[in-house]
């Protein structure tokens, strides 16, 4: 498998506010991808593919920057998230964000989504039926994106992204060559730092596979060619988001 470095333009970080800090010397690819990004955000607020549209309060859309080689997926926003619209805002994201810094790493270096956009009721799992539903709009923001690596977070995401039954106890800490929404990337997958905030065991081996992190996005993406064939499309999701989370990415 031959394998190559992405030629790419520079990266536009996004202040911890929502406003681009440094937009100088953004090429004019990345800048179109980031104006598809803020349109995709704009149709998803009404997006109602899906039953969760009923019961959420935001469209929790995801944050970071728009052109971050590194992208995280977690599972599904919790109250906190549904709430402020932003992904990772409680504990489990406070952790995400203290791993990040051990690595040298912050929010702004990343763009972090969910496998679902709306709040399923008392943070019950993810349905089959709603994460095809809400499937595409991941992969367009991966299509948007173009990260090298995508780390997913606990099950939900590893399984949907890897297209395997395996768990993430079984998979984790060992990066995967994928194709997503044509694009040749790392999947890592590892564990739920909600998982990890309940025993240290996993803290541990969350906190190792961070550690993984650096080394890999400086590592050439394998290339696979031609595009295979896309998923069919599936449904959509839905709903009306009252917080402005368009400064967010
Ligand atoms: N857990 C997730 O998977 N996503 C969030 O946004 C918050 C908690």
């Amino acid at each position: 498998m031959r394998s190559r470095r992405l030629s790419r333009a520079p990266r536009r970080p996004v202040g911890a506010a929502g406003e681009l800090v440094a937009a100088t010397d953004a090429g004019g690819v990345a800048a179109g991808r980031r104006d598809e990004l803020v349109e995709l955000y704009r149709e998803l607020q009404d997006c109602r593919k899906c039953p969760l549209a009923e019961g959420r309060s935001t469209v929790v859309f995801g944050t970071g920057n728009a052109d971050a080689d590194l992208m995280f997926v977690g599972e599904a926003p919790g109250f906190h998230e549904d709430q402020q619209g932003k992904p990772f805002v409680g504990r489990a994201g406070k952790l995400l964000d203290q791993l990040l810094e051990e690595i040298g790493m912050s929010r702004q270096d990343c763009f972090v989504a969910n496998t679902l956009k709306c709040r399923p009721p008392d943070n019950r799992d993810p349905m089959p039926d709603e994460i095809e539903a809400c499937r595409p709009h991941l992969e367009r923001q991966i299509e948007l994106i173009e990260p090298r690596v995508i780390c997913t977070l606990g099950n939900f995401a590893t399984k949907l992204l890897t297209g395997s039954p395996q768990g993430i106890t079984r998979v984790r800490g060992v990066p995967q060559a994928h194709e997503i929404a044509g694009r040749s990337v790392f999947l890592y997958p590892i564990f739920h730092p909600a998982a990890a905030l309940r025993t240290t065991a996993m803290l541990d081996q969350l906190r190792a596979d961070f550690q993984g992190l650096p080394r890999l996005l400086a590592e050439a993406v394998p290339s696979f060619g031609e595009p295979e064939e896309p998923e069919p499309e599936l449904a959509g999701v839905g709903a009306t988001a009252e917080v402005d989370q368009l400064g967010l990415f």
